[in-house]
């Protein structure tokens, strides 16, 4: 008898009907003879409708309060699935992350995992009841409720696996696996039957919003095997796997990733000196903002410029602190531009193949798409673009890289 987490997603429990038929696939699985714990997020739409409630109060509403309030879609639904499972006869119980005691740190609204106490549901699993817990929230040491960002309920799941020691967690969604791709953008992506944890940790953390990021950390951390599913339609879906080996046959890449959450400045006519990069990032990290790619410019006239990306919900105030910095260290000036994406392609293959950066240049230079800024790894290369020519550059290098699906190729 195995032990199983599935985790459902906010569209596949969006309505009353999808909760029911939830309910009977957890039931099916249920008469098998495993253990089945749930994750649910929230009915999808929820999340975004209690934040904006939110700020109808306040630009900024306080952490604390918007985890209380946030943490409420996932209460609404480990309770209709309960009730959906015990009206077919399988015994079911509901836990908020409080109740289960699914311990944080305290920072609110990006919450950290730290401990899960297995006490209570282990007793309701040897009792033969399917217990259900909601996902994307805990509780920190002083009893707040904390959440854990945007599509945290993946990372619930994958850690109550891990706690629990589960043979498997199954991310059930509305797609059937990780594709080549985000298949809403590129109809022509294909579903990977495997993707190891360290692509799908660069996808994840490069915008492929699948599976969050810490979801995949934590599941290479605990070894914890994890697959992605469709809710409502049979299939093996992905695999995410530790096994390097059995991708190497697979193309070079394994996958595009973009990102359209990120915003650029630059700051022209910096003193070329030692120190100036800390003089410039130092103000910026100390504002609590993270700095993703980075670019200075070749010195000329002993001054250059310096380039860096952030979030773009940042953009604004790391601009105030750039002006700052540019009035202090007499730049010549601050540019911005948020209608830019970043582009990504992804693929372990990398490391043993030479010449994938030109290949990704040339399928961009062939459609005129201009690079603004180039950052590489062992196994991943990123460009930001223009914003607008997002869509184009995502389907040219799908097919620059052969990732076309054979039947859709030639449209
Ligand atoms: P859930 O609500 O079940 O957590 P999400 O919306 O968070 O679902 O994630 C599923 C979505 O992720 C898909 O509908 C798809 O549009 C998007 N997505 C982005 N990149 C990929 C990818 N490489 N493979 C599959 N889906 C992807
Ligand atoms: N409901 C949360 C969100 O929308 C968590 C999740 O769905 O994973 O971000
Ligand atoms: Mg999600």
């Amino acid at each position: 008898m195995a032990l199983i987490v599935q985790k459902f997603g906010g569209t596949s429990v969006g309505t009353v009907e999808r909760i029911e038929q939830v309910a009977e696939k957890v039931k099916k699985f249920r008469e098998g003879g495993d253990d089945i714990v749930v994750v649910v997020s929230a009915m999808s739409g929820e999340t975004n409708r209690l934040i904006d409630l939110a700020k109808q109060i306040s630009d900024t509403p306080v952490p604390r309060e918007l985890d209380v309030m946030v943490s409420t879609g996932e209460q609404v639904t480990i309770a209709l699935l309960a009730m959906a499972l015990i009206k077919r006869g399988v015994p079911a119980v509901s836990y908020t992350g409080n109740q289960v005691r699914i311990l944080t740190d305290s920072s609110h609204n990006k919450a950290r995992i730290l401990q899960i106490d297995d006490q209570k549901i282990r007793t309701d699993l040897k009792a033969g009841r399917v217990v259900v817990v909601a996902g994307f929230q805990g509780v920190d040491e002083h009893g707040n409720i904390t959440t854990l960002g945007r599509g945290g309920s993946d990372t619930t799941g994958v850690a109550l696996a891990a706690a629990l020691k589960a043979d498997e967690c199954q991310i059930y969604t509305d797609v059937d696996g990780v594709y080549t791709t985000d298949p809403r953008v590129v109809p022509q992506a294909q579903r990977l039957d495997k993707i190891t944890f360290e692509e799908m940790l660069e996808m994840a953390s490069l915008g492929s919003k699948v599976l969050q990021i810490r979801s995949v950390e934590f599941a290479g951390k605990y070894n914890v095997p994890l697959r992605v599913l469709h809710s409502f339609q049979e299939g093996p879906g992905t695999l995410i796997t530790l096994d390097e080996e059995e991708s190497m046959e697979q193309p070079i890449i394994s996958g595009i990733a973009f990102n359209r959450d990120e915003a650029k400045l630059t700051i022209r006519g910096v003193p070329d000196i030692p120190g100036v990069a800390f003089k410039i990032l130092g103000p910026i990290s100390a504002a609590n903002i993270e700095v993703d790619m980075i670019v200075q410019n070749v010195a000329h006239d002993n001054t250059t410029d310096f380039t860096f990306t952030v979030h773009r919900n940042d953009y604004q105030a790391a601009q105030r602190v750039l002006e700052q910095t540019a009035s202090e260290l007499g730049a010549r000036e601050v540019i911005g531009d948020t209608k830019i994406a970043k582009v990504s392609i992804v693929g372990v293959g990398m490391r043993s193949h030479a010449g994938v950066a030109s290949r990704m240049f040339e399928a961009l230079a062939k459609e005129t798409i201009n690079i603004q800024m180039i950052s590489t790894s062992e196994i991943k290369v990123s460009v930001v673009i223009e914003e607008k020519y997002l869509e184009l550059a995502v389907r040219a290098l799908h097919t620059a890289f052969e990732l076309d699906a054979p039947n859709h190729q030639g449209e």
